[in-house]
């Protein structure tokens, strides 16, 4: 029986919560930031920001939040933010009291962000001031009342209370909370965040993440890549102390915020926090810091790759570009090393409900081959074929892992924990195989996921929405392929009666289409809008249970967009 295996777990502490963790204790692995290398830089203004400031305002907002709100044990805390450099402060304030953090999409619509303030069971929220209005229609919506919004940074004449506010106030007054401590092994289901994923089938769901799976993550990236051994010269060492990385992925989602945020700090390196992704900000910005370490999705290096804008930059200091979240081809690749000659490109992979990096390309490796890499230490994966048996090196089939990073269920919802938390194992719903070196490679996705520039987009969470249209009897939401996105979702619509004859006209077909592709622009974040178009079919196609066969679906927009 294959099971592939990573190499033995290594230390982990079971009875810290993460603000501890990364704050107040020493790991084996962890250098030592000398004195004067900022963990923080806000891309924008250049504020630097220390670990003794960091500390001071983590505590103070959780004295702020204990008095002025009593948050404790059993609340769950919103951040509606793009990447600030209060966003940790926020996290390990809530996570001081003993609460829980769920992470949102700052460009969500007021009816995304109703829908994951109620499944999380927020009771509280974090905004930035560009996601404040929608914040405050949320709040009313979940019936959350106005002053539990609080807002990153002061707005001209607005009501809300700032951050630093709370935390001014929460750093003048007497320490009132008792810092929630664990016992020992009590981190491993202490729960640290509820982040969102539609997993394998569905709408999205609260993923619960243990403060051990997130520390666990952290202490995996620094073995696999031998961030302490003092025998690889200063050139090779990746992530190494004081190089400076980007943080231009979300903090909301798991990769940014466990590789790029809790990661990158444990290593001592300084993160450039950037609120909002533009290409040529963005180079202009790794010039200005010397940035050396790019964490990116595939979008942005098809960017790199391909804008002429480049060449206008020096990129030469560039040291490393870690791709995940979507696939990384070897074309790609290779276009990319031809612009950063000197730069290590890697690409890892995880999931939500894997509390990230399950696999990573090692050292000494410096240039990806279309895989994935190699697994995490204590993390073991089986390959389960078509027939259900367990497949060896070199075959294909769905990847079901394990290791001490899993989440642990999907929060308040029995039915889908079953489904892909069986015993300690996740099930992916990726199709993988192994090679002889233990490299894992990701030849497709079972799943019905779409995956739009790396964001998720659930099929089942639109076509639930396109329902809810007149003209919509009914409907089956698939990928398509993209070079620049990587996958855009379009529709195959079943028109209802109302518009049967309509459809017919081909001019008046096209109208209908206009319309419902508006009805998911009106409702929708832009990444889940149908860019792919809707097409009008007589029957969506469905096996005897009832379950939609998107995979025919699949095949026959492909097919027909390969004739055109
Ligand atoms: P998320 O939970 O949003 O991180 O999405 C996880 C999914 O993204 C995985 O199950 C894969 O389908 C996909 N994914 C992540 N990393 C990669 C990668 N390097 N190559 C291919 N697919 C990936």
């Amino acid at each position: 029986m294959t099971i592939f295996r990573g190499p033995p777990t290594p230390y982990i502490p079971d009875d810290l919560t993460i603000p501890q963790f990364i704050l107040d204790s020493h790991h084996p692995t962890r250098p030592v930031r000398p004195h004067g290398i900022p963990w923080l830089i806000d891309d924008v203004s250049g504020t630097k920001v220390g670990f003794d400031e960091l500390r001071a305002r983590s505590n103070g907002l959780a004295n702020a939040l204990k008095i002025q709100y009593g948050i404790g044990e059993n609340d769950v805390v919103c951040v509606f933010s793009s990447n600030h450099i209060d966003y940790p402060v926020l996290v390990w304030a809530a996570h001081r009291l003993g609460a829980t953090v769920s992470t949102a999409n700052p460009s969500y619509t007021t009816d995304e962000l109703v829908y994951q303030l109620q499944i999380s069971g927020s009771g509280i929220i974090f905004a930035h001031p560009g996601s404040l209005e929608i914040a405050a229609e949320a709040a009313t919506k979940a019936g959350i009342s106005h002053d539990r919004v609080i807002v990153l940074d002061s707005v001209a004449g607005s009501p809300y209370k700032t951050v630093s506010e709370m935390i001014n106030f929460g750093l003048r007054r007497p320490v009132s909370y008792v810092e929630r401590r664990l016992e020992a092994g009590e981190a491993k289901t202490k729960l640290a965040f509820l982040c969102f994923s539609s997993g394998t089938t569905g709408k999205p769901k609260a993923v619960a993440i243990s403060h051990f799976a997130v520390i666990a993550n952290v202490v995996q990236l620094a073995v696999h890549h031998k961030i302490d051994d003092p025998t690889i010269p200063p050139e090779e060492a990746r992530f190494a102390v004081g190089e400076v990385c980007t943080a231009v992925l979300p903090f909301f989602h798991i990769y940014g915020l466990i590789v790029n945020l809790h990661f990158a700090l444990f290593c001592a390196m300084s993160i450039v926090v950037i609120p909002k992704f533009n290409f040529t900000d963005f180079l202009a910005s790794i010039v200005r810091y010397r940035i050396t370490d790019l964490m990116i999705v595939p979008p942005m290096l098809v960017l790199i790759s391909k804008h002429p804008a480049v060449k206008n930059y020096d990129l030469s200091h560039v040291k490393a570009t870690w791709s995940g979240a979507a696939p990384l081809s070897i074309e790609l690749t290779l276009q990319v090393s031809k612009v950063l000659p000197n730069a290590i490109i890697g690409q890892g992979y995880g999931m939500t409900e894997t509390a990230t990096a399950v696999t990573l390309m090692p050292p000494p490796q410096r240039l990806g081959n279309g895989s994935v890499g190699t697994l995490m230490p204590g993390c073991a994966a089986k390959v389960i074929k078509q027939d259900g048996t367990l497949g060896g090196v070199g075959e294909l089939g769905e990847l079901v892992i394990t290791g001490p990073n899993m989440a642990l269920r999907y929060h308040n919802n029995e039915q889908a924990t079953k489904e892909t938390f069986v015993d300690g194992w996740v099930h992916t719903g990726d199709e993988v195989y192994f090679d002889v070196k233990g490299e894992m490679f990701v030849v497709d996705r079972l799943k019905e996921l779409i995956k739009v520039r790396g964001f998720q987009v659930p099929p089942a969470e639109l076509e639930g929405h396109l329902l809810g249209h007149p003209y919509v009897a009914d409907v089956a939401v698939i990928p398509l392929p993209d070079d620049y996105s990587g996958e855009i979702p379009m529709a195959y619509v079943v028109p209802s009666t109302d518009v049967a004859a309509r459809v017919r006209d081909p001019k008046e077909a096209e109208k209908v289409k206009a319309e419902i592709i508006k009805y998911v622009a009106d409702n929708k974040v832009k990444y889940k809008w149908l860019a792919g178009g809707v097409e009008f079919i007589d029957v969506i196609p469905k096996n005897p249970s009832g379950k939609l066969l998107r995979r025919i679906l699949r095949d026959k927009a492909r097919a027909d967009r390969a004739v055109k």
